[in-house]
């Protein structure tokens, strides 16, 4: 065991603040790295905040950070896929069963037991699992990934989940050319959703609540983008969409969303908030429209994501911060105010 740095939360309401964690040392599997980047997931200030309770109670002290890119700094024995020096990428899962039908087919992210990269219990150190917000992390080697060469590394954290949540459910979905395709709430994951549904063929519609974020919309590959509390803007695509994924991290009203679909039309929630929604029965029943949702992904799909970042240049536009801006960020994050994922400079950690 080793002392690390990194920023945790002492409780629900207390800021994050620098502190000393325990990580394992390698073990045959592991890859250590010295983490550069890590992206600010909206889930990581639900977490930390204790907004999951009644599903994912937080167990304090907590390190969030599930978008990470590093440097392998050791590995253990058995790896092979990893050398030290090399640039090594980790997401949402540190680990899973292994022997599940699950699992056995790359689909970790539904093991009825995965291990979360932060704040769930670590089998090595016998406490919950630390995040990336800090400058070092040990990882299984199956959960590690590796980056395309062309990519920007601090733009490329923001893939482990902001990238993945959204292009998992769009590959499953179907989304492609000859597809209609609304992406809700222009935040890190709704700014990746318009990346990979125009870079899918897919004709594509942003909705968001922020007229501000209009030519960013545009510039990222939406054909159009609808205010949503404009009704009449909103009438105008009734019935007409394929696929509609909702990004959004607060309470809003899910039923004008239904009303946008097709006959046969789903709208796939990737967005977490806090309390349930509502929805209208006939909204779904009038259409056959069905309502889903979607979780990260398993590893194969999550190198195959980065692999198609690779080949089409796609990174996530970030404003990089030192660490020490952490809770103005969760602050930003809570008015709409990101352009358009938060990462952290490891390197702010030093001395
Ligand atoms: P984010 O960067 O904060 O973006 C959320 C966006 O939602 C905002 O930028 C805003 O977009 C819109 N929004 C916020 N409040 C709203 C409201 N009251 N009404 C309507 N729209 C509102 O968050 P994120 O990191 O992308 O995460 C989004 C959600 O996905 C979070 O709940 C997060 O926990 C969840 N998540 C789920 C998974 C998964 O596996 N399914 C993975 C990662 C994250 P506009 O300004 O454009 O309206
Ligand atoms: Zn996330």
């Amino acid at each position: 065991m080793y002392n690390a740095k990194a920023f945790s939360a002492a409780s629900a309401s207390s800021p994050l603040a620098l502190d000393t964690i325990v990580r394992r040392d390698p073990t045959p599997n592991d890859v250590q790295m010295e983490i550069l980047f890590c992206g600010i997931c909206h889930s990581d200030l639900h977490q930390a905040r204790n907004e999951w309770s009644g599903v994912m109670p937080t167990v304090y002290p907590c390190v969030p950070g599930h978008e990470i890119v590093g440097r392998v700094t050791s590995v253990g024995n058995g790896v092979a896929k990893f050398k030290v020096g090399d640039i090594a990428a980790v997401g949402c899962l540190v680990d899973s069963c292994g022997v599940c039908s699950e699992c056995k087919q790359s689909l970790e992210q539904f093991c009825a037991t995965p291990t979360l990269t932060y704040n769930f219990p670590d089998k090595h150190t016998g406490g919950v699992t630390y995040g990336g917000y800090s400058d070092s992390v040990v990882v299984d080697q199956k959960f590690c990934f590796k980056v395309p060469e062309n990519l920007d590394l601090a733009g490329a954290a923001p893939l482990l989940c902001a990238g993945i949540t959204t292009y998992s459910p769009m590959h499953h979905w179907g989304v492609g050319k000859g597809k209609k395709v609304g992406i809700v709430g222009l935040g890190g994951l709704g700014h990746m959703g318009v990346k990979f549904a125009h870079a899918l063929g897919a004709e594509t519609v942003l909705f968001t609540t922020s007229p501000g974020k209009k030519d960013d919309a545009l510039r990222l590959g939406a054909d159009e983008v609808v205010i949503s509390k404009n009704a009449d803007e909103m009438a105008k695509h009734a019935g007409s969409f394929d696929f509609i994924l909702d990004a959004v991290s607060a309470d809003h009203d899910i039923n004008a969303y239904l009303n946008l679909l097709r006959r046969d039309g789903n709208l796939c929630l990737v967005g977490a908030p806090e309390k349930p929604l509502a929805v209208a029965a006939f909204g779904l029943l009038f259409g056959r429209k069905s309502l889903s949702g979607s979780p990260i992904g398993g590893t194969v799909e999550t190198q195959e994501m980065l692999d198609f970042c690779g080949k089409h240049n796609i990174t996530a536009d970030v404003e990089v911060i030192p660490a020490q801006k952490i809770n103005e960020a969760y602050e930003r994050l809570l008015n709409s105010d990101v352009k358009y994922r938060f990462v952290i400079d490891m390197a702010s950690l030093k001395g």
